[in-house]
């Protein structure tokens, strides 16, 4: 067993769909986002913990959409992503929901399914006020008709996405709610069974208004708040299923001033011990964490002494730390009564939680506990 691991916490996963649903309500769609290897959760992993407890998964490309298919995952898949034309005959064979943000690109399937005598299960894409991919809602319309006339594409659903759902400030948000309405009347009008969807996890939890037939919260699933953690209502246990691990893998005394690691950014202050971790920028542990990162280990906090290599780090516990080849060391997560969190990961070096647990890579195991 590879002594770095990611653990999943099953049960409360499970736990955060379930407040999800209960926040929701009956008759409101769940969609799990798990692009981006389920937010480094481990892609296949999740979806299957997931299938039960969830109605439609989204994804951001083919590749993504695939590995759900040839890993059994039967629940419909939505592609957010802008496609290509190569990426059409794909997308339609895995049975996968395509996004449609343009007229040209409906006519690209359209006659994509014509000519190999194929059906195609598309979504349209209306862009509210992200300015990114969409189509503009006074051009919604004739895209509207082209779809529903075409007898090869089957339209089952209508999206747009909030630029700022978890900011105090709504005013942004509401503008964007008010104008996916006009959408949501229109297409309800033409064909109800149509799934018209806007909420993010920010509109999930601070935005009831934006909920409409389903929504597609990503980072609350995971157990974070986009923005203020709520202390009342349904989602007060949500809870990170995420934690980080390694075991120490050497330890050795060091003298009074000797530099540790590569260009000798940090100096012993004293003798002291000095344990190695095996975890690197090579795994997603960011180099940027050299000399302020932090662990656990016997219940202790240590900040990590020095330059981050590629696949191991090293800490100085002190000339009387106490530390043990093959003691665990919690990098996110909780050992005894301390926790250490990606908040202060994503602190440090200056970025959001979600750009912290993708750069987790494929080389550290996820496991199921
Ligand atoms: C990533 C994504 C989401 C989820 O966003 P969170 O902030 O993680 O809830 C929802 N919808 C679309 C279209 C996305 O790309």
């Amino acid at each position: 067993m590879h002594p770095t691991i990611i653990e999943i916490n099953k049960k409360i996963f499970e736990n955060n769909l379930i407040q999800i649903r209960q926040q929701i309500g009956v008759g409101v769609r769940l969609l799990l986002p798990v692009k981006a290897n389920a937010y480094g959760h481990g892609l296949v992993l999740i979806a299957k913990l997931a299938e039960p407890l969830v109605d439609y998964f989204g994804v951001a490309c083919l590749d993504e959409g695939i590995s759900l298919r040839q890993n059994g995952i039967t629940k419909p898949i939505l592609v957010f992503g802008a496609i290509d034309e190569e990426q059409i005959r794909g997308l339609v064979e895995n049975n996968l929901e395509i996004t449609i943000s343009s007229m040209y690109k409906a006519k690209l399937v359209h006659d994509f399914c014509l000519k190999y005598s194929k059906k195609c299960k598309v979504q349209i894409k209306v862009d509210t006020g992200m300015n990114r991919v969409g189509i503009r809602p006074e051009s919604f319309n004739p895209l509207l008709e082209f779809v529903l006339a075409s007898n090869v594409l089957m339209l089952t659903g209508v999206y747009s996405h909030l630029a700022m759902s978890e900011v105090p400030d709504k005013s942004v948000t509401n503008a964007q709610i008010t104008s996916f309405n006009l959408i949501a009347e229109t297409v309800k009008a033409r064909k109800p069974s149509v799934i018209c969807h806007l909420a993010n996890s920010g509109g999930v939890c601070y935005h009831l208004s934006s909920h409409f037939d389903m929504v597609r919260p990503g980072l609350l699933s995971y157990g974070y708040f986009p923005g203020e953690k709520l202390n009342t209502g349904n989602l007060v246990t949500i809870s990170p299923c995420f934690s980080l691990k390694s075991r120490v893998s050497y330890f050795k005394v060091v003298n009074k001033g000797a530099g540790i690691s590569y260009n000798h950014r940090y100096h012993t202050s004293e003798m002291t011990r000095v344990v190695t971790i095996p975890i690197g920028y090579g795994d997603g542990y960011r180099r940027g964490l050299s000399n302020s990162g932090e662990v656990l280990i016997r219940d202790k906090r240590y900040r990590i002494s020095g330059t981050i290599c590629m696949d191991m780090f090293m800490v100085d516990i002190g000339r009387n730390g106490e530390a043990y080849v093959g003691d665990e060391v919690v990098l996110i997560g909780r050992q005894g009564n301390e926790e250490l969190k990606i908040e202060e990961l994503a602190r440090k070096l200056d970025t959001i939680i979600y750009e912290v647990l993708v750069g987790f890579n494929e080389r550290i195991p996820r496991v199921i506990v």
